[in-house]
């Protein structure tokens, strides 16, 4: 493994890489939210089997014919979910078989486990479930003892395709007790990809970006990165032969990343969790104050374990009178001092946007933290609050600037 002078041995790493074709007119039309590609690509990662691509696509023999002999251009095997119904508008069967250049073929035995199925139910088949008991010639039958729709395999020179039903029970059924088995006892996977999410808030995407440019070009282990109101997920995934090599991967990837982003980096789990597990283990409570009713601290603590009882006391209080910035600060910092004097709290926070926003459509807002030693943390941002989304960003600022003074972070 690695070629000599190679300066990461496990950047070369075979693994098996797969695609994913979800298939169905209604995934297309949004009617239909696909699950099945995120839970089978979950799957085949927890297997050590990289997913390449996702692709949706609709009841079109054409299309899926297509989909399944691109993906079989880059993988070495694709699974396809979805369209193998009973009725006309159901063609995953079709497009399989055109894609390897192989007829349909009738198989007696499919009909007879369909019939057994309705005959269990008490129910008479209808003539159109006759459709489920053709399969691409040659391809491997596996049995589904779920639903009426039996899955298939075809396994050819150009690579392998599983074909599996578009219901989500059915679908995670048979993954798991027949493609999986498929994967360990013939296709012998045996590497492992292991994922951990390191947190981080404080900077922007693209400042993090730069600070571990090196660790987001290489392959394994690889580091992506995604923003949600300025929080940040950076998500690294390790390939190797061994859990205990892919661990080592791992642990190497997260200390550069700990080292490089400093106190910008939260940790294992996210803002609000951090937050409220450093008030409990101090045994500090937390007083808000809030200039709007979307409250947007008090939401962000509370949607997490242990946040409703780290709160001790909230004002919602809209702003009532013109405020510049200097005012929007002053206010901040009383109500802060405020809340906390009411509920005799270790900490006080609040949030105060000025009473207009500026040309540009931003509403400047000032967010301070009292504590017994007087006002130990306060700073103005810009955010646009004509987007209920703009609160949000409210949150993790207020939210931050608490968690950074508890971590004991120099001001
Ligand atoms: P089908 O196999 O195309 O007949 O799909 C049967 C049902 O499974 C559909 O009506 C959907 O409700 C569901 N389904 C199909 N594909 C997906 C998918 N990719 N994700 C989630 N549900 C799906
Ligand atoms: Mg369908």
């Amino acid at each position: 493994m690695g070629e000599p002078g190679s300066p990461n041995p496990h950047q070369n790493i075979k693994t098996m890489q797969a695609e994913i074709i979800a298939i169905g007119a209604e995934l297309l039309l949004g009617a239909t939210v696909d699950t099945n590609s995120a839970y089978l690509a979950r799957q085949l990662t927890a297997c050590g089997v990289g997913v390449g691509r996702t692709t949706l696509v609709g009841d079109h023999v054409e299309a899926i014919a297509a989909a399944v002999r691109e993906a079989l251009g880059r993988a070495d095997l694709v699974i396809c979910t979805g369209g193998l119904g009973p009725t006309l508008d159901d063609l995953t069967r079709d497009g399989v078989a055109l894609a390897f250049g192989r007829p349909l073929e009738f198989q007696a035995a499919l009909l007879d486990q369909i019939a057994a199925r309705f005959a269990a139910m008490k129910r008479a088949m209808p003539e159109s479930n006759r459709r489920q008991a053709y399969v691409p010639n040659g391809a491997r039958v596996i049995e589904n003892p779920r639903g009426t729709a039996p899955a298939f395999l075809v396994e050819d020179a150009i690579g392998t395709v599983v074909v599996l039903p578009g219901v989500p029970h059915e679908m995670r059924y048979l993954f798991e007790h027949a493609v999986i088995p498929y994967l360990r006892d013939e296709r012998g996977i045996t590497t492992v990809i292991l994922v951990k999410t390191l947190h981080a808030s404080g900077l922007s995407e693209s400042m993090i970006g730069e600070m571990i440019a090196d660790l987001m070009s290489q392959s394994n282990p690889s580091v992506g990165i995604s923003a949600k109101q300025a929080r940040y997920e950076l998500r690294i995934t390790a390939h190797a032969e061994s859990c205990a090599e892919a661990e080592a991967l791992l642990a190497a990837a997260s200390s550069t990343i700990i080292e490089r982003l400093g106190t910008n980096l939260i940790g294992d789990e996210p803002l609000a969790t951090t937050l409220v597990k450093l008030l409990a283990q101090r045994n500090m409570g937390l007083a808000l104050h809030e200039a709007t009713p979307v409250a947007p601290i008090f939401r962000a603590l509370t949607a997490v374990r242990g946040g409703a009882e780290v709160i001790r006391g909230l004002v919602v209080h809209p702003l009532d009178q013109a405020a510049d910035e200097t005012a929007a600060a002053a206010l901040a910092h009383a109500a802060a001092a405020s809340v906390a004097g009411r509920w005799r709290t270790a900490l006080g926070l609040a949030a105060q946007p000025v009473s207009s926003p500026d040309a540009s459509g931003l509403t400047a807002v000032s967010v301070a933290l009292v504590a017994p030693e007087g006002l130990v943390r306060q700073t103005t941002r810009r955010y646009d609050l004509r987007q209920p989304e703009g609160w949000d960003f409210v949150a993790t600022l207020a939210l931050d600037l608490t968690r950074r003074y508890l971590s004991g972070e120099p001001v």
